[in-house]
């Protein structure tokens, strides 16, 4: 689960970082409002889902209260790559003399958090970790041990040379480590980690993701959902019953069973396509569900062709046959339909898939080869 940079700075404050005082708005009158209660200049900062606010013009710096009400009506209703804003932050302005980054995820290959640092902070880490690797500095945390503050020294003397500085930044440093095992996080990061030029080191962008598995011991957590915020599609599969993750791929899966649909989309990367969903229709078989996925997946314009793969056993094939034919009759995708479907009314299921001129394959490795074909040419 996703949270936004106020909720984030919330859960790192809790553990004692230092970030700039401020609040939410959803209006404009709330924004100046809070401006004047800051007592300085401020920052009305876009709250949405992703990175790069910055760069999409969500965050502006104001210099008075009525300034901070015309930022944040701009702001307020922006689009930021697909969604729209509607809650800014309204935090005071520091100045700034350093931009750091520092971030924590798990590896897993390592089955330990690795907590990383780099001085090229305030840009895309991605771009850094592509550009200038060296720049970012990595060390493995033993969960069992915790954090060391020497381990977290040692990173800190990577982001700056004045013992003041890198005092504030270890202990920091150890903080976004607590803030991450805490909250049951799959991350946590600060880009940037600033310094200001009378000495502070201050967190003033913050980023949390949680283990969904983990929000079960979290309801103060769960209540920060903002439904508002949730990817569309996401959101409407949950309500019809459906898994559904939304990936960057060209590739609509519709799978019956997790595992299958892990596999399934592990075949298309072996073969060099990419996945544009994890889509599990679950164990039974109602057309109804079928006709829901192929219209969450059809949104999405990215998506070159779709991929049934069907393993019937509880779910029969000729329901989902079913729902494959009224899908199409009523969706008229412009998209090619490839589907592998072997196992409970397999027979049954073919003849009912003639009707809208499909036909099915039994072999899971064709059916991947084909709709990387047919994607790659509609692409
Ligand atoms: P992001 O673009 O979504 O990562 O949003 P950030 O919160 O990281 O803000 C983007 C950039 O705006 C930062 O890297 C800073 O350079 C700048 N910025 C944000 N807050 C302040 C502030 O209080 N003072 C100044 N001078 N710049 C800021
Ligand atoms: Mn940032």
């Amino acid at each position: 689960m996703k949270i936004h940079e106020y909720q984030a700075k919330e859960l790192f404050e809790a553990q004692g970082i230092p970030v700039p005082s401020g609040d939410v708005a959803t209006t404009p009158e709330q924004a100046r409002d809070i401006a004047e209660k800051v007592g300085k200049a401020v920052m009305v900062k876009a709250q949405v889902h992703v990175g790069g606010r910055g760069k999409a013009g969500g965050v502006k710096y104001c210099a008075t209260p009525e300034d901070a009400y015309d930022k944040a009506s701009q702001i307020l209703g922006m689009d930021i790559k697909g969604l729209t804003v509607k809650k800014v932050l309204v935090t005071e302005a520091v100045e700034i003399e350093t931009e750091s980054y520092v971030g924590i995820i798990l590896d897993r290959a390592e089955k330990k958090p690795v907590m990383m640092v780099s001085p090229a902070g305030g840009i895309d880490i991605e771009e850094v970790a592509r550009k200038t690797p060296e720049k970012i500095f990595k060390h493995h945390i033993d969960p069992i041990l915790g954090m060391q503050m020497h381990e977290a020294r040692n990173l800190a003397y990577r982001l700056y040379d004045d013992p003041k500085l890198v005092n504030q930044a270890a202990k920091i440093i150890q903080k976004v480590y607590e803030t991450y095992m805490a909250n049951d996080s799959s991350l946590a990061e600060i880009n940037p980690l600033i310094t200001t030029p009378d000495g502070r080191v201050l967190a003033i962008d913050a980023k949390i993701n949680i283990d969904d598995n983990g929000l079960e011991r979290h309801p103060e957590i769960e209540a920060m959902r903002d439904l508002e915020a949730e990817d569309a599609s996401e959101m409407e599969a949950k309500k019809a019953g459906l898994s559904f993750v939304k990936l960057e791929g060209n590739i609509g899966c519709i799978v019956n069973g997790a595992g299958l649909a892990m596999a399934t989309m592990d075949l298309v990367k072996h073969f060099g396509g990419e996945p544009a969903n994890f889509l599990d229709i679950g164990g039974s078989s109602n057309p109804e569900k079928v006709l829901n996925a192929m219209r969450i997946i059809l949104r999405d314009s990215n998506v070159k062709a779709i991929l049934f793969n069907i393993f019937g056993g509880i779910t029969r094939c000729d329901d989902v046959a079913n729902g494959i034919v009224s899908a199409v009759r009523e969706l008229n995708p412009q998209v090619p339909i490839v589907i592998r479907l072997t196992g409970t009314n397999e027979t049954e299921a073919r003849k009912i898939l003639e009707a809208v001129k499909l036909t099915a394959v039994s072999s899971m490795e064709d059916v991947v080869k084909t709709a990387i074909d047919k994607a790659g040419i509609a692409a």
